[in-house]
């Protein structure tokens, strides 16, 4: 006997890591999905390298945690330094309990496992090479257009969810090109992925360095020894001017003072960052999801935290109303509580994190009440654990809104 269905398929644009984990979340709940991305395979690029409870969460209902689990590791924790290397707060992931640690895993190999996932779900279509140009809706599907090397295509779907990345097409063609609600950091942010040697300096996993001219990360995100150092650099240069200028600022601010002779750049990548979001993450059929919805700086890890739990309360809300569990409003809802999260936790945390890296490293243990919580969490594992979990609060269970309508089924 077949089960009644009442959404016949789905259409995911982009492939990147938020558009994976709801196509592979929307095909385990018996739900096909076409997944149409503009490039040619997998991106590359040195992103998103942390995931914290939230998104553990995701990865767990998705079915990948372990995999990820077996190609990362936990971070053992956190420490805020000076230009000097001096400890000026830190916090421990000892008091944690093991499945809420925060993952590390490189974006491109997390995007492996998903995409490994995704090809033994017999109800999952990737499409290459589709780049969406434009959009309409009607009452029954919703359609996108694309161009392709075959030439124009069209495909149709019961609802097609944006997860084209910070320049979405899908969120331009609904609100217009420039109406992206928020700001964009004059601060200029170099991301790299290098290999150094930093056991003789006895850092922690993963490290700021407040500074008002060297501020940045230094985090291990490979067993191999491999490391993200992230730093700010002067705004208005070139790509090639602050690649040119990566050997003087690791000379500044890495302990060792290192000549290019004692590390080895595998990947450099400057970034502008942004702190906005879609004023609404639905227009009927077309909804948006992650960095195509919202986007904050990458301080502390915040960006695909968020997109993932974007894409699974998208999955509830798509699969309750695939199952007669709910009706189209829990879309409209969707959009208002993620729009809230980001408002309310996202955008001011993670703006609170790259601020603290720039403040004035002799005051701000005295001045920043985050330092002072860090100070009692070294005291109090359950103040830590309860700190560290606080981010906990950008989820949201669509589950508890489902209400019967008309033909429920059993789930
Ligand atoms: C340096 C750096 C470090 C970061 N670190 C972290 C971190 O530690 N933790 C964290 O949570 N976040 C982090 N982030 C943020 C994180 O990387 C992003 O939030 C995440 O990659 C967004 O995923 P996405 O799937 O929404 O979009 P994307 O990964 O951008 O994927 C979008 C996809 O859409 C496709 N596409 C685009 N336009 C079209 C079109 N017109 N038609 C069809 N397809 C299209 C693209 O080809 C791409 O495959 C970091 C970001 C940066 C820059």
């Amino acid at each position: 006997m077949t089960e009644p269905a009442n959404i016949s398929k789905v259409i995911v644009v982009g492939a990147g890591p938020a558009g994976l984990i709801l196509a592979l979340l929307l095909s385990k709940g018996n739900i096909a999905v076409d997944i149409y991305d503009a490039g040619d395979g997998l991106d590359s690029a040195p992103r998103a390298t942390h995931y914290s409870s939230p998104s553990i969460h995701e990865l767990r209902r998705a079915g990948i945690i372990d995999d990820v689990r077996a190609m990362g590791f936990s971070p053992d924790g956190v420490t805020w330094r000076d230009i000097n290397g001096k400890v000026l707060a830190g916090l421990s992931t000892a008091s944690l309990p093991e499945q809420d640690k925060m993952l590390c895993l490189p974006l491109n190999k997390l995007m492996v496992i998903i995409k490994e996932h995704l090809d033994r779900q017999a109800n999952v279509h990737i499409y290459w090479g589709h780049k969406v140009v434009n959009l309409h809706q009607d009452q029954a599907q919703a359609h996108i257009v694309m161009q392709t090397l075959e030439g124009e295509k069209t495909a149709s779907a019961d609802y097609i969810v944006g997860c084209d990345g910070a320049n979405s097409q899908i969120r331009r063609s609904l609100f217009g090109d420039m109406a992206f609600p928020g700001r964009t950091w004059e601060e200029q942010i170099v991301a790299t992925n290098v290999y150094y040697d930093m056991k003789p300096y006895g850092w922690a996993d993963a490290n700021f360095i407040i500074d008002r001219d060297n501020w940045g990360m230094v985090a291990k995100i490979g067993t191999d020894g491999l490391l993200r150092i992230t730093y700010g650099d002067i705004p208005g240069l070139t790509r090639e001017e602050l690649i040119a200028r990566q050997p003087m600022k690791f000379k500044q601010f890495l302990p060792g003072r290192p000549d290019p002779d004692k590390y080895k750049v595998v990947n450099i990548s400057p970034y502008k960052v942004h702190q906005r979001c879609a004023e609404s993450l639905r227009v009927g059929r077309f909804l948006l999801a992650a960095d195509a919805a919202h986007l904050c700086n990458p301080f502390g890890g915040l960006g695909l935290t968020g997109g993932l739990v974007d894409v699974g309360n998208l999955y509830d809300c798509l699969y309750g109303i695939h199952r007669g569990l709910a009706d189209e409003s829990i879309l409209d809802r969707y959009s208002e509580v993620r729009r809230q999260k980001y408002n309310d936790i996202i955008d001011p945390v993670s703006s609170a994190n790259i601020r603290r890296l720039w403040s004035d490293p002799a005051k701000v243990v005295e001045d920043d009440e985050f330092f002072h919580m860090c100070a009692t969490a070294s005291k109090d594992p359950g103040f830590s654990q309860k700190m560290q979990l606080g981010l906990n609060a950008i989820m949201h269970d669509f589950r508890k809104e489902y209400r019967p309508v008309g033909h429920a089924v059993p789930v």
